[in-house]
């Protein structure tokens, strides 16, 4: 519960990080060139408390891209202003079992019944978010990753230049998507602004601080922002849980049995409903693209704190 001595919190995290600090393994993402030039050997560790106490090792103020873990935040603002049931339709919550940046699905289910936490169904959820037009779909995902935070976050702008001049792929699966009629807004603008999001700089207490926002029901728990409804986070997790990890989604879940997001940045965030948010960073990945340190330190905190709500003893 989140009466957990503070003894034992920093206790967790001081161990995972002795534990993984001078692990190599794996490597940064180099597909988006700026990427490759972010410290490899950087790595930190957050928890912040469902009632917004924070614990922190390692390198705190490193900024990085949150990548992939914006597709969390994006959801939760579609889900939030359009229902769940629109998402359910429109995009799918079935997890792929493939690439994060596939379409091998998309051409198989004809863009539905995907999700809205790989590529494809990210960029349709950058699509369905409110707005007339660019600037102010932009601003509405600016906000609510502001939101979640608790504070004004802001673009890191050589890794959006650096993927806008690289995302043929992404601009592919869009235009894939809207063959299906699955894009809800112009593809090539959609693609654009989705990269922009991608490219949101975060250090790892503002991830864990989104994680914190969702253990919370949707209230930031310093801000005490009312961010999103306690509903819109109980679509939010679970998709989390089937899909956060991309196509290790499944052993991610299997071993610690807690929804998490991973980005290509290198953070990963999980939650804990009603207690935890945990962060980790640390750019080196592994194939299925997933932060090395940051997946064992989180498995190691939610193991000695056990934290693991299927673990009942
Ligand atoms: N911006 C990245 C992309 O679209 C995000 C991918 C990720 O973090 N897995 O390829």
């Amino acid at each position: 519960t989140s009466t957990m001595d503070k003894g034992s919190i920093e206790a967790a995290i001081t161990e995972a990080y002795n534990k993984y600090k001078d692990l190599k393994e794996g490597k940064n993402a180099d597909y988006i060139p700026e990427l490759a030039k972010v410290p490899s050997e950087q790595f930190a560790i957050v928890v912040v408390t469902a009632d917004g106490q924070v614990y922190s090792k390692g390198d705190i103020d490193a900024l990085y891209s949150i990548q992939s873990i914006s597709k969390v935040i994006t959801l939760a603002k579609n889900i939030e202003d359009s229902g769940a049931k629109a998402i359910q339709d429109k995009i799918g919550v079935d997890p792929t079992g493939q690439k994060f940046n596939s379409a091998v699905l998309v051409e198989e289910r004809k863009g539905m019944e995907i999700n809205p936490l790989v590529n494809a169904g990210a960029i349709a959820s950058t699509s369905m978010i409110k707005g007339n037009n660019y600037e102010e779909k932009w601003k509405t995902i600016m906000q609510i990753h502001n939101d979640f935070a608790g504070r004004q976050l802001a673009v890191n702008d050589p890794v959006y230049k650096s993927e806008a001049a690289t995302n043929q792929h992404n601009q592919a699966l869009a235009s894939l998507m809207n063959s299906f009629e699955r894009m809800y807004f112009d593809p090539a603008q959609s693609v654009d602004i989705y990269t922009k999001q991608c490219a949101i700089n975060v250090n790892t207490k503002d991830l864990a601080m989104m994680a914190a926002t969702l253990a919370n029901g949707g209230t930031n728990p310093v801000t005490k922002k009312k961010v999103v409804s306690p509903q819109t986070v109980a679509h939010t997790l679970p998709v989390m849980a089937t899909c956060g990890l991309y196509d290790d989604s499944g052993i991610w879940f299997y071993n610690v049995g807690l929804p998490a997001k991973s980005g290509v940045g290198g953070g990963i965030m999980a939650v804990v409903p009603g207690q935890y948010g945990i962060a980790a960073f640390s750019p080196r990945l592994d194939e299925a693209g997933n932060s090395v340190r940051a997946q064992k330190a989180i498995t190691d905190i939610v193991n000695k704190l056990n934290l693991n709500p299927y673990l009942v003893q």
